[in-house]
């Protein structure tokens, strides 16, 4: 990483992360090493560090620094885990996820910001094991299913079924449940036939769009 990336996300990590109680040792040295402004080309360096998601071309989000590092950290992934992300989006998400030593598998609706990630992740992973799928992730992928750990990164209205079928026993999903505008970051333990729902923050993401999501 140049000196100048360097320092805006080492600063990012104090101050945005540590200083709001991420705490996982393993997640805040994936959020200083990952470089956040490969996935963002469109802005500066002190834009991509800044304490804020952006929108960007085509659409596509990234989200807020702190909201990935919190999310991680409530999916308590280890290393060998294999870890299913609905919404690629810019793929730095997957690259985090990545860092922690996952096989993840990544689905996302838009061709176009799937490609740009693909490229972006060749360089930022070589050569870890991800999968990118260009596919309705309210599905799921049940080809590589049962999934230690599921990452919803786009607002849904429900729990698709999908996800309680391909979740491991026991296992962890993430995702942000609620209406359009707002929704809350829901943590779902399954626990043999159980599933024990904890609701965490309030966030706002952009809608999880599909067969199983918001206008299917
Ligand atoms: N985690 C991303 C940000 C995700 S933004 C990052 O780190 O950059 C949410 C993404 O979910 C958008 O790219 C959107 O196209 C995608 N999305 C929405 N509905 C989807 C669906 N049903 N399947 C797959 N991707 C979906």
């Amino acid at each position: 990483m140049i000196d100048q990336a360097r320092i805006a996300a080492d600063r990012m990590v104090n101050s945005q992360l540590t200083a709001r109680g991420v705490r996982d040792i393993a997640v805040l040295e994936a959020m200083r090493i990952v470089p956040r402004h490969l996935f963002v080309p469109e802005v500066t360096i002190q834009r991509a560090y800044s304490d804020h998601a952006l929108t960007l071309t085509a659409g596509q989000t990234i989200s807020q620094p702190y909201i990935v590092a919190h999310m991680t950290e409530l999916l308590e992934v280890q290393p060998g885990m294999t870890v299913l992300e609905v919404g690629t989006g810019s793929g730095y998400q997957t690259a985090i996820l990545s860092h922690l030593g996952a096989k993840v598998v990544t689905i996302e609706r838009s061709a176009e910001l799937l490609d740009r990630a693909k490229t972006i992740l060749a360089e930022v992973c070589h050569g870890s094991l991800i999968r990118m799928l260009l596919a309705d992730g309210t599905l799921g992928y049940p080809q590589d299913a049962p999934y230690d750990r599921i990452l919803v990164t786009a607002a849904a209205p429900h729990v698709p079924a999908a996800y309680r079928q391909q979740l491991a026993d026991p296992g962890r999903l993430v995702i942000p449940l609620g209406d359009r505008d707002g929704q809350t970051i829901t943590v779902i333990d399954r626990m043999g036939a159980d599933f024990i729902q904890t609701d965490d923050i309030a966030c706002r993401f952009v809608p999880l769009v599909g067969e199983d999501g918001w206008g299917g």
